[in-house]
């Protein structure tokens, strides 16, 4: 059967590319029927350092997030990764399964590792271990993600594999990536070789959740762009990617493809096409800040939300590492 498991991290606000790689699509897929499972990965989080409060106060808000943009914690499970110890403790296999070459290939530990990887947390190092933990460890057959997260999917794959031929089993599931439509990555808006992220340095790259009307204006009004006019098909964006993320943004924004975008907009100056997105940008947006805020305003019950759902995900979770432990010889 069909399950489905997502986490995001809290470390930080969450962003348009977390809205459009993330949240929206798990609610534009609430009502398909499939059991999903939404996690705010906190362990995922500390692998690079957080500040314990600000910690526990974005964990809430992303909890807070996830139900403005129309995720109904009646429908799916929705919890933070600290709660529910199997994933820790599945991870922990995964890390002798897992090969160090494999975990030094991937790009998200060199771009967050940087020049300095010896000062690296090795947590950080074994993330993609965690996340693959985090997955298997509900036999998840699905996971919707940006094509950011793509590569580690394809090492939770690998991990799965590995683990079955190894013990000799048909346990784990290998798990499909569900990675589609417009604006699966979303760039910063400084810089159109980055992704948007929420952990970057620069506020101005990216547009937060929480941002009011004005700051998104005037951070779609400062995005880098080109000299040129928008063009009237998909390809005319080919190699420009600051052009090409602004529409795609509008796409997404819209639930239009990049082509009906540009045949109501191809011809437009940025100067005129930016505060259109402006515009659609705060449509969509604002009511879904003002609902986290009405939420974050009684933390109590959040909190209680996520306990609930730990307390599901542990009914799933822990018959899965009980049969884990059994298949590797831990005696019980
Ligand atoms: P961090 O900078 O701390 O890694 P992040 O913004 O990359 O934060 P994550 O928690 O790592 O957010 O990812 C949460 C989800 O959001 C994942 O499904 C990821 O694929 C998606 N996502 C993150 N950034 C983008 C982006 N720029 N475009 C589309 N999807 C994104
Ligand atoms: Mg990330």
């Amino acid at each position: 059967t069909k399950r489905v498991f997502s986490g995001i991290q809290p470390s930080g606000g969450l962003t348009l590319g977390n809205y459009l790689g993330a949240l929206k699509r798990f609610a534009d897929s609430q009502n398909s029927g499939v059991q999903s499972i939404y996690c705010m990965v906190d362990m995922h989080a500390i692998t690079v350092w957080q500040d314990p409060d600000k910690l526990k106060r974005a964990t809430r808000e992303l909890c807070a997030g996830f139900i403005a943009s129309g995720i109904d914690p009646q429908k799916s499970i929705l919890f933070n990764q600290s709660q529910v110890a199997e994933h820790a403790q599945l991870a922990w296999i995964f890390n002798t399964v897992a090969r160090m070459g494999w975990m030094k290939r991937m790009t998200q530990w060199k771009d967050k590792a940087g020049k300095n990887q010896e000062n690296a947390s090795l947590g950080l190092f074994a993330y993609p271990a965690l996340m693959a933990a985090d997955i298997l460890v509900y036999h998840a057959t699905h996971v919707p993600v940006g094509e950011d997260q793509k590569q580690h999917l394809e090492l939770t794959r690998d991990i799965a594999a590995k683990f079955n031929h190894d013990y000799g089993v048909d346990f784990f599931p290998i798990t499909e990536p569900v990675i589609e439509g417009a604006a699966t990555r979303v760039m910063s808006l400084r810089d159109g070789s980055k992704k948007m992220s929420k952990s970057d340095p620069s506020d101005m790259s990216r547009i937060n959740m929480t941002d009011d009307a004005d700051a998104i204006a005037s951070k779609i009004r400062k995005a880098r762009t080109d000299p040129d006019g928008l063009p009237s098909e998909a390809k005319g964006l080919e190699d420009r990617p600051e052009a090409r993320n602004l529409v795609n943004i509008y796409a997404a924004l819209s639930d239009q493809t990049v082509d009906q975008v540009l045949a109501e907009v191809g011809g437009k100056q940025f100067s005129e096409f930016k505060p259109m997105l402006g515009e659609l940008a705060v449509s969509k947006l604002s009511p879904i800040s003002s609902e986290m805020a009405r939420l974050m305003q009684d933390q109590s019950e959040i909190d209680a939300i996520l306990r609930h759902g730990a307390a599901q995900a542990r009914e799933i979770a822990a018959p899965i590492l009980a049969r884990t432990y059994e298949i590797v010889g831990m005696v019980r």
